[in-house]
């Protein structure tokens, strides 16, 4: 657990009068937010019957060790009211045992050997790509090398080549790679007994290396299947628009945090239509969120937020005034606690060797 989040999940003030939708917005919300409920079956909670909605009940309802109905009775229903902890009850992501992270943010890699599959400016490319992935949801950098030893050292090998994980020829495993250490570790390894290419008709090098690079950051595999650390190769992939998932964004970023913000970055929402301040004493009136940050307690409504006794000019203010970098509406606040000294108290314990397979 590498955070102790505390929340208080706004929706639980029906103060709109509409107590009956609130409830089945509470329901999606908690059910997405804490329990993964895609967001495509958002028709179907309205019919409490569907049945992945009576999954995601009995889930939530044996986590918290309710009875398990499957049915939002009112015990349930009351659960979901009360105040929790912001992290999931399943969580996708995860990492290697002991959470092995890098410990600067500035990392080297080098690309050691190239395969003849494709002209070497291409690999080089679809690597810097892969890192861009992750570069752009951390505040980690990476700078290439070309000799000597980097955190990352990327090799094109067939069979057996030097770690004791032989490759197994064309098909089935492709790559594998290292979580983050010294030596060894953070390195990623392909199998060139693949067709390697920049398109999607043999194995595609940037979606692999990608998915490796994961790894090699510290990321283990996820059972989300629109993840990347999803550990099966997807060959429908769009590369077009290609993205990471929120699941290996929240994962990367448990480890690492977000992208440190920019001076250079715009503040301003690009969106050509400015945000409506909300009307403080509009008796319809509802939050998104209320929790207690830095000893205030703060309310956030879209993009703004207030603070409880405002007597303070400039309230309610922009989200982004106060929290840069977070710019659209907020669905939950919470305030965070760093347990990393713990984490690296355990880091320290585990065997260092920790492999992945593809
Ligand atoms: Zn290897
Ligand atoms: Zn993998």
């Amino acid at each position: 657990m590498l955070l102790l989040l505390w929340v208080v999940v706004c929706s639980a003030y029906p103060l709109n009068g509409a107590a009956r939708d609130d409830s089945m917005d509470l329901v999606q919300h908690y059910l997405e937010n804490y329990y993964n409920l895609a967001k495509d079956v958002k028709q179907f909670v309205r019919r409490k019957d569907s049945g992945p909605v009576v999954k995601k009940i009995q889930e939530m309802q044996k986590f918290l060790g309710l009875e398990v109905t499957g049915k939002l009775d009112s015990e349930t229903l009351e659960v979901m009211r009360m105040p929790r902890c912001g992290v999931p009850d399943v969580g996708d992501f995860s990492t290697f045992p002991g959470m092995p992270k890098w410990r600067k943010t500035r990392l080297t890699y080098r690309i050691v050997n190239y395969t003849l599959d494709l002209p070497r400016d291409a690999v080089d490319s679809a690597i810097e790509k892969a890192l861009k992935v992750w570069e752009e949801v951390t505040p980690l950098t990476f700078s290439r090398i070309y000799e000597g030893e980097a955190d990352i050292l990327i090799t094109f090998a067939a069979r057996e080549h030097g770690d004791f994980i032989p490759f197994d020829g064309p098909g089935m495993v492709l790559a594998h790679a290292f979580s983050p250490g010294p030596g060894i570790n953070g390195d990623a390894h392909f199998d060139d007994d693949e067709k390697w290419t920049k398109d999607t008709s043999g194995t595609n090098l940037f979606l692999v290396a990608a998915h490796e690079l994961g790894h090699s950051l510290g990321l283990y595999h996820s059972a989300n299947s629109e993840a990347l650390m999803y550990p099966v190769y997807n060959p429908f992939t769009d590369l077009a628009r290609f993205r990471l998932s929120q699941d290996d964004v929240n994962g990367i970023q448990s480890l690492y945090g977000p992208p440190p913000a920019s001076p250079d970055d715009p503040v301003v929402p690009t969106e050509s239509v400015p945000p409506e301040t909300p009307a403080m004493c509009d008796p319809t009136l509802s939050f998104d969120a209320v929790s207690t940050l830095r000893g205030e307690i703060l309310f956030f409504k879209d993009r703004f937020d207030e603070k409880k006794q405002s007597m303070d000019p400039g309230f309610p203010r922009k989200i982004v005034e106060d929290f840069p970098g977070v710019e659209p509406k907020v669905n939950a606040v919470f305030e965070a606690f760093d347990m990393n000294n713990q984490a690296k108290r355990e880091e320290e314990k585990i065997n260092m060797c920790n492999v992945m397979k593809l």
